[in-house]
């Protein structure tokens, strides 16, 4: 569903007088098939989010192509990404605690793109609301609380089920460095998996956790400096690294 070729992204920096770019993604190619799960893995500070933001056209790639579903998404949308495009690809959790705006109820949240992007009734509506809290384990009575009234990994949940109100077909999941205690992380990657198995969805799951990646993910590529050094198999990866910087990385995890 999505192949990154040769991307490469450089952010300017500095003064007007002293200029300087940092090279957050160097020449990065990778598939991501359908109903695949692959972790993104690499230090902090190696592009993981450059990555998902330029998949998400938050950001511009400075050069490489992105192709989408068949479309080669910066030539042909070059300026804005389309409708149909912001529907394919949805990111999630971000920032679980500041994402969802504390004024508004939960229901908000899922009514408003069903709003937007479906032709529901108001009753319609609100029933979808409902099941789309089911599909994400949570129940449908949160849906009249505000976002200070759940706990992290439920916020989390909602997040998810924010982005299934538009059926994607990829979710782009980045994980805050300060993740929630392993049993809930675990609960959200079991749901993630379920998705995949039941909806088909291709998810980029970007973590700094190896033993996530390799309960959750079909795949793992490794991130080094913007520069993507290992891909496979999960297993593979971690248990017959290949490059240098991925054993330091297995033999360093817990
Ligand atoms: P972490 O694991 O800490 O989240 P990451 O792998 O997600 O790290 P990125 O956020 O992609 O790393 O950053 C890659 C590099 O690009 C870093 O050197 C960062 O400082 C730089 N960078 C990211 N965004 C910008 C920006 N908007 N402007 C300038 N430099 C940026
Ligand atoms: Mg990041």
């Amino acid at each position: 569903v999505v192949s990154f070729r040769d991307v490469t992204k450089d952010f300017m920096g500095g003064s007007m007088f002293a200029r300087r770019s940092t090279r957050a993604v160097d020449g990065a190619s990778f598939d991501l098939h359908a109903g695949e799960i692959m972790a993104l893995v690499g230090e902090s500070g190696s592009g993981k989010s450059t990555i998902a933001r330029i998949l998400a056209r938050l950001e511009q790639p400075s050069d490489g192509r992105l192709i989408v579903e068949g479309i080669d998404v910066l030539r042909d949308e070059p300026r804005r990404a389309s409708r149909r495009y912001r529907n394919t690809v949805q990111m999630v959790f971000q920032d679980p605690f500041g994402s969802l705006n504390p004024t508004k109820r939960i229901r908000h949240f899922l009514e408003r793109p069903l709003a937007i992007y479906s032709d529901l009734s108001g009753a319609q509506r609100r029933e979808e609301a409902a099941a789309l809290m089911r599909s994400v384990e949570l129940d449908p009575a949160l849906l009249d609380r505000h976002p200070h009234e759940l706990s992290g990994g439920q916020r989390q949940r909602v997040a998810i089920a924010r982005a299934l109100a538009v059926n994607p077909k990829v979710i782009l999941a980045d994980e805050p460095t300060s993740m929630l205690d392993v049993s809930v992380r675990m609960g959200v990657l079991q749901l993630l998996k379920r998705l995949r198995d039941e909806r088909g969805i291709s998810i980029l799951y970007i973590t700094h956790d190896l033993a996530s990646a390799r309960f959750v993910a079909d795949t793992t590529i490794v991130m080094l400096r913007g520069a993507l050094v290992e891909g496979g198999a999960s297993a593979e990866v971690m248990d017959a690294p290949q490059h240098p910087y991925t054993r330091l990385l297995v033999s360093a995890a817990p």
